[in-house]
């Protein structure tokens, strides 16, 4: 009984094993959750209450196992997310404005605080610039007409022109040319 019960679910078992470890993040990957999820059922459902004593050793160990796994995936994505951050905070202040998404920082900067480094910074200050923190520009002006205003909005509230990435390189090729061609000048600055 126990070895035509192997017979089924250890194939089970082996497809689901290479899924997870190759086609876990595909396209695809909710089908392939769901068929690792079924082969795990089979597993403890349909085969674990067959072995010697109902199995209670592999649920013991399958739990240790779980403990140990978890446990040290949150140390090292703590530690991998620490690291970013201190990265993050060491590039020079334009590279950190465009790795930033747009929308992010807008959300960060409605509940006052930095789009950088996620510290409170008084926003309605206007002799603020800078984060005090980590030093990522918050206000510039614009280009055109010389406004003070937020550096992260992609245009000039007052006069509308684009704020994009080294304002006299952008008017000297055009506004129009950034804007049909969406994120092409990125590359050519
Ligand atoms: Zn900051
Ligand atoms: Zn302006």
């Amino acid at each position: 009984m126990f070895a035509y019960r192997l017979a089924l679910t250890l194939p089970l078992l082996i497809a689901a094993g290479w899924l997870f470890a190759k086609k876990r993040k595909s396209t695809y990957w909710p089908f392939v959750w769901g068929f690792i999820f079924f082969a795990l059922f089979a597993f403890f459902v349909e085969l674990v209450p067959y072995l010697p004593s109902y199995g209670g050793y592999v649920r013991y160990v399958v739990g240790i196992v779980l403990t140990v796994l978890v446990g040290r995936y949150a140390i090292v994505a703590l530690n991998a997310y620490l690291a970013r951050q201190k990265l993050a905070e060491q590039q020079p202040d334009q590279v950190r404005r465009e790795e930033l998404s747009y929308d992010v920082a807008l959300a960060r900067l409605g509940k006052s605080v930095c789009p950088g480094c996620e510290r409170p910074v008084d926003l309605k200050n206007d002799e603020i610039d800078f984060c005090p923190h980590c030093g990522i520009g918050l206000f510039d002006h614009c280009g055109q007409c010389e406004t003070r205003k937020s550096a992260f909005p992609k245009f000039c509230h007052a006069c509308g022109t684009s704020a994009a990435p080294h304002a006299p390189l952008a008017s000297a090729s055009g506004t129009a040319d950034s804007v049909t061609s969406g994120s092409a000048p990125l590359p050519a600055v």
